[in-house]
C-alpha cells in the first residue's frame, strides 16, 4: 500500500473541520434539489473538491477516508499520476473521432492489453463501450448471435445495470425496476451460491441451478449463462469453491455461452486481474468496466475470437464507445496496476482488514458473515442467533461512519450487507484509521 505515490497534492488524512455534510455541501445540494431529478440518489451529500489516494476531499475543507472508490471504479486512486498524464496528452491531441469512422490506437491498445490480462489463453477478441450496462447488453446480444439461441441465465442477488435489458438480468426489484417494467424476455433466473444462506457446497448449488434450466429452459434453448464471480450490488455473495467452474463446465458441454460479469470484481479488486482467476475458471465472455480506466467512462465485452468475430460487421459498436480520451486513461490506469502490483495491495488490504471484520463478527452476533476477497469484502448484519437481515443497522453503522469522515457503502438484496472498496492505492494508516471508525460505531450503536 503505497499512496503515498498517488496523494498528489491531497493530504492523506481524516480531517473534519465542519459537520458532514458542512454548510457549502448544503447550499450546494438546495442548488441541487432544485435542477437534478430525484431519482438520483445519493450515499453521502458532500460535495468534492478533490480526491486522491485513499481520501476525498469536500467544499467545506473536510477530508474523507473513501471505503468505496465511487464503486469500485478508482482502484489506482482519483487523479493517479499515470491517468492524468495519459488524458491530458490525449486530450490536448483530439477527444473524439468515433472509433467506427476514423480508428485510432488507444482502442487497440486497450484490446491488446484484455486479451493479455483477461482469464484464459486462447486468442480474444474485444468490442468497448461507455458503461457496464452497455457491455453487459452487448454481451448478450454477441452470445446470442453467435448461438442462434435465445435464452439468458441469471442469478438471485445479480446485478447487471440499469438499462432496460439489464434491469431485466439484475435481481432486485427496488430500486433498479420498481414500475420501470416491462423488461426483455427471456431471461430466467436461477438460485446463487449464497454459502451463509444455503449452506450448500458449489457443486451441489451448481446442481440446484442447472436442474432448473434444464427443466424449465433447456440447454439447447439457452445463449448464455451470465454470473458475477463475486456478486457486487447484491451483497459481495462469494459463492462456494466449485460453483463457478460447474457451471462453466456445463456451458461447455452444451454450447452455452459462458459470460463472466468482471465489471465491479476485475481490475486487482479480488487480489487477482480477475476475480475468476482465483479458481482457475475460464469464460468464453468476459465484461468490464469500472476499475479499468481510472475514473473515466469505459467498459468492454472480451472473449473467445470465434464468438466476438460471429458478429456481422457494424452489428456492434456506438458512437463514444472505446472514445480515445478514456482508451488513453485505461492505459494509465493498467500501466499503474502493473507497475504497483495492485493485486499485491488488494491481498495486503484484506491481510489488514479481514481479521479486524473477524474480530467484529466475534464480537457482536449482529454480524452473522464475513466475506469477499481481496478489497472487496463485507459485512452481513442479521438479526441475533439467526440470519434474519437488519437493514437497519446497516444503515445506521453507514451514516455513523459518515458523520466521522469515512465513506462506506451498504449492498445486499436486503440492504443489510456493508460493503468496503477502499482504492488499491490506500496508506494502511488510513486504513487502520478507518477501520477503528468503523469499531468505534458498533461500540456506540451496539453498547
Ligand atoms: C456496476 C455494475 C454494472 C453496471 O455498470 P454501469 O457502468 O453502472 O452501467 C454491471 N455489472 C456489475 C457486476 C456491476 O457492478
Amino acid at each position: 500500500m503505497t499512496g503515498v505515490l498517488h496523494a498528489g497534492a491531497v493530504e492523506q488524512v481524516r480531517r473534519l473541520v465542519t459537520e458532514v455534510p458542512g454548510p457549502r455541501s448544503r447550499e450546494l445540494a438546495a442548488r441541487r434539489a432544485a435542477t437534478v431529478s430525484a431519482g438520483v440518489g445519493t450515499t453521502l451529500p458532500v460535495f468534492v473538491e478533490r480526491a486522491g489516494g485513499g481520501v476525498v476531499v469536500d467544499v467545506d475543507g473536510n477530508s474523507l477516508i473513501d471505503l468505496g472508490s465511487g464503486i469500485a471504479v478508482v482502484s489506482v486512486g482519483n487523479a493517479a499520476p499515470r491517468v492524468v498524464e495519459a488524458v491530458q496528452q490525449q486530450v490536448a491531441a483530439f477527444t473524439h473521432t468515433c472509433f467506427m469512422v476514423t480508428p485510432y490506437e488507444g482502442y487497440v491498445a486497450v484490446c491488446e492489453a484484455l486479451a493479455e490480462l483477461t482469464p484464459g489463453t486462447h486468442a480474444k477478441k474485444s468490442a468497448l463501450f461507455n458503461s457496464g450496462s452497455e457491455a453487459v447488453e452487448n454481451a448478450v446480444k454477441i452470445a446470442r448471435h453467435a448461438t442462434g439461441r435465445q435464452a439468458v441465465v441469471v442469478f438471485d442477488h445479480a446485478y447487471h445495470g440499469r438499462t432496460n435489458l439489464t434491469m431485466a438480468l439484475t435481481a432486485k426489484s427496488m430500486p433498479y425496476k420498481h414500475r420501470f417494467g416491462p423488461f426483455a424476455g427471456e431471461v430466467y433466473r436461477v438460485p446463487m451460491s449464497y454459502p451463509f444462506r444455503d449452506g450448500l457446497s458449489g457443486a451441489e448449488a451448481a446442481a440446484r441451478a442447472l436442474t432448473q434450466v434444464e427443466v424449465q429452459v433447456g440447454a439447447g434453448n439457452t445463449a448464455a449463462v451470465l454470473v458475477e464471480p463475486v456478486q457486487g450490488e447484491g451483497g459481495f455473495v462469494v459463492p462456494a469453491p466449485g460453483f463457478l467452474r460447474a457451471l462453466a463446465d456445463w456451458c461447455a458441454a452444451h454450447g452455452v455461452v459462458f459470460i463472466a460479469d468482471e465489471i465491479q470484481t476485475g481490475f486487482c479488486r479480488t487480489g487477482d486481474w480477475f476475480a475468476c482467476d482465483a479458481e482457475g475458471v475460464v469464460p468464453d465472455l468476459v465484461t468490464t468496466a469500472k476499475g479499468m480506466a481510472g475514473g473515466l467512462p469505459l467498459a468492454a465485452v472480451t472473449g473467445r475470437a470465434e464468438i466476438m468475430d460471429a458478429v456481422h460487421p457494424g452489428g456492434l459498436g456506438g458512437t463514444y464507445g472505446g472514445n480515445p480520451v478514456a482508451c488513453a486513461a485505461a492505459v494509465g490506469a493498467i500501466e499503474t496496476m502493473r507497475a504497483e502490483d495492485l493485486s499485491g495491495a488488494a491481498r495486503r488490504i484484506e491481510a489488514v482488514m479481514l481479521p479486524r471484520l473477524q474480530a467484529l463478527a466475534a464480537r457482536y452476533p449482529q454480524v452473522g458473515d464475513v466475506r469477499g476477497r481481496g478489497a472487496m469484502l463485507a459485512l452481513e448484519l442479521v438479526q441475533p442467533g439467526g440470519v434474519e437481515p437488519d437493514p437497519v443497522l446497516a444503515g445506521a453503522i453507514a451514516r455513523a461512519c459518515h458523520a466521522q469522515g469515512v465513506i462506506v457503502l451498504t449492498a445486499g438484496s436486503y440492504g443489510n450487507v456493508l460493503r468496503f472498496l477502499p482504492p488499491l492505492v490506500i496508506g494502511e494508516d488510513l486504513l487502520t484509521e478507518a477501520l477503528d471508525v468503523l469499531d468505534a460505531a458498533f461500540a456506540t450503536l451496539l453498547s
